[in-house]
C-alpha cells in the first residue's frame, strides 16, 4: 500500500542521481533542491524543462516538441492566443476586486451559472479549487448544522487543512478528520459478489453516515470527485450516484461535486461530470482549467443552500474574482464555443480510447481501459488472471513515454493505472502520435507481440 504523498508520483526525480542529469538543467536542479527543499518534487526520473508551449506541445530550449498528454490546466491550449490577448489587454487595462461594480465580473458570472441547470444560480470565485472546496465545506456545515463528510477511499481536494482532511490520498503523513469517512469509489472490482455496483455504493454510504452517527457527527457533505481521478479513473458507469444523494439528503446532508477535474468537459460533450450522470448537485466546486492557468476557481451553489451563509458570513477574497483571471475565465469561454471544445473532447477522445483498446487489447499487462471524454486510465497489472497492481511496469512505461517526448503520469490507489490527461487541445493528430508511440512502449513493457 502507498503511504506516502510523494510517492503518488510513479516517475519522479530521485535528488541521488543529479550526476546523471542533462549538463543543461543539472545547474538550476541543484539550486531549486537548496532553496526549495525536496518537498518540491520533480515529476519524471529524467527531468524535462520547457520553454515554451503551444495547443498540446511543449517546447524545451533546444526546440524539440513534446506531446502534452497529462496537462488539465491549459485546456483550450498552452498560451492559447485568445487568452493571452484578453488577460494581457485587461492586465494594461485594469486589474481590481469584486469590491467595485465590474461589468466584467457580472456578465462572466452569468455566463458560467447560464451553463449549469436552473437550481444552481448563486456563483462566488476564489483563485484555487482548494479554496472553492474550503468554502463548499463551510457553506455545507453552516447550512446543514452538522460535521460529518464522506469522500472516496484515495480522494483528494486540496491543500487547505481543512481540505486536506478529506483528502486520503495524502497518505499518513497528512491526518484525516475525526469527521471524515471514507467509502470506496465506483470501481466494479471492488464490489462484492451478489451486490451490484449501484447497492454497493449505497450500501458504502449508509455505512458511512451510520458510523458518523455513532461518533456524534450528523452529516455535512458528501463530496465526490466524478472522474474519480486520484482514485484510479472511473468516469462509468453512471447509473449509481441519484440513491446515494438521496441517502446523503435524508441524513440531513448536501452533495458536493468537485468538478476540478471533471468539469470543463474534461469527459466529453458534457461539460459538468454531474450532467452525464443525470443529478443536481447542492454545490459545485471548480478551478484547475477555469482560467486556462489564471488563478481563477468558484463555488456554484443552489441559493437556499448559500443563503444564511452569504447573509452571515462575509467572505472577501482579495484575488478571486478580480478583474484580470475573470478575463480569462470568460476567453476560456470564448475559446470553448468558437472551437467547440467539449465535441472535440468527445470526438477526439474516443479516437484515443478506441484507439488504445484496439493497439492493447492482446497486451498482457493491461487489464483494462477505462476513460470518458479526454480523459483515459490504462490499468497495468502483473498478469490478467489476478489483477496484481504492477507499479513498478506502469513506471517504466511512463518513463519510456517520456523518452519519446510523450508526458503522462499516472493514478489510482496503487498508483497503477496510466492517468492520460490532456489539454482539450488535443487533436486527431495528436491521438495518432499518442497512439504510435504507445504502440512501441507496449512491445517493449506490456508484452505486446
Ligand atoms: N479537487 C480536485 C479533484 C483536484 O484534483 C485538485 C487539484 N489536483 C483540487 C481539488 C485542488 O485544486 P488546487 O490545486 O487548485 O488547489
Amino acid at each position: 500500500m502507498v503511504s506516502l504523498g510523494a510517492s503518488r508520483y510513479p516517475s519522479r526525480f530521485d535528488p541521488a542521481r543529479l550526476d546523471e542529469v542533462d549538463p543543461a538543467i543539472r545547474g538550476n536542479i541543484e539550486r531549486r533542491l537548496d532553496v526549495l527543499g525536496p518537498g518540491y518534487l520533480l515529476i519524471y526520473n529524467d527531468p524535462v524543462a520547457f520553454v515554451r508551449g503551444r495547443g498540446a506541445h511543449l517546447f524545451d530550449a533546444d526546440g524539440r516538441d513534446y506531446l502534452d498528454a497529462y496537462n488539465n490546466v491549459p485546456v483550450v491550449g498552452h498560451c492559447h492566443p485568445h487568452v493571452v490577448e484578453a488577460v494581457s489587454r485587461q492586465l494594461a487595462e485594469l486589474n481590481t476586486n469584486t469590491r467595485y461594480a465590474q461589468a466584467g465580473l457580472v456578465d462572466y458570472a452569468e455566463r458560467l451559472v447560464a451553463r449549469f441547470p436552473d437550481e444552481l444560480s448563486r456563483v462566488t470565485f476564489a483563485c484555487s479549487g482548494s479554496e472553492a472546496n474550503d468554502l463548499a465545506l463551510r457553506v455545507a456545515r453552516h447550512h446543514t448544522g452538522g460535521e460529518g463528510i464522506i469522500v472516496n477511499r484515495w480522494a483528494y481536494h486540496g491543500i487547505t487543512r481543512e481540505v486536506a482532511s478529506i483528502s486520503p490520498s495524502l497518505g499518513e503523513g497528512s491526518p484525516l478528520g475525526a469527521n471524515v469517512r471514507e467509502i470506496d469509489p465506483p470501481d466494479p472490482g471492488l464490489v462484492p459478489a451478489g451486490l451490484t455496483l449501484a447497492e454497493h455504493m449505497l450500501d458504502e454510504v449508509r455505512r458511512a453516515i451510520a458510523d458518523l452517527r455513532r461518533h456524534g457527527f450528523d452529516m455535512a457533505a458528501l463530496v465526490l470527485d466524478l472522474s474519480y481521478m486520484s482514485d484510479g479513473i472511473f468516469p462509468e458507469p453512471t447509473d449509481y450516484l441519484q440513491p446515494m444523494i438521496d441517502e446523503v439528503h435524508a441524513a440531513g446532508g448536501v452533495f458536493i461535486a468537485d468538478e476540478v477535474q471533471a468539469g470543463f468537459a474534461r469527459l466529453g460533450e458534457d461539460m459538468w461530470g454531474f450532467r452525464r450522470q443525470g443529478v443536481v448537485p447542492d454545490i459545485v466546486t471548480m478551478g484547475k482549467p477555469m482560467g486556462n492557468g489564471i488563478p481563477l476557481s468558484a463555488a456554484v451553489f443552489r441559493p437556499e443552500v448559500a443563503r444564511d451563509f452569504g447573509e452571515r458570513v462575509r467572505y472577501f477574497n482579495t484575488f478571486g474574482g478580480s478583474s484580470v483571471p475573470i478575463a480569462a475565465g470568460a476567453a476560456v469561454l470564448d475559446v470553448f464555443e468558437a472551437e467547440r471544445v467539449p465535441e472535440r473532447s468527445e470526438r477526439v477522445g474516443r479516437i484515443l480510447r478506441d484507439g488504445l483498446r484496439e493497439l492493447l487489447a492482446d497486451a498482457p499487462h493491461v487489464a483494462e481501459v477505462r476513460g470518458a471524454g479526454l480523459l483515459a486510465g490504462v490499468e497495468i497489472v502483473a498478469d490478467r488472471e489476478t489483477r496484481e497492481p504492477d507499479r513498478a511496469r506502469t513506471t517504466r512505461v511512463i518513463d519510456a513515454l517520456r523518452e519519446r517526448r510523450i508526458l503522462i503520469s499516472a493514478a489510482g490507489s496503487e498508483v497503477s493505472a496510466l492517468k492520460i490527461r490532456p489539454p482539450l487541445a488535443f487533436d486527431e493528430a495528436d491521438a495518432a502520435r499518442f497512439l504510435e508511440g504507445i504502440e512501441q512502449v507496449a512491445r517493449l513493457h506490456l508484452g505486446l507481440e
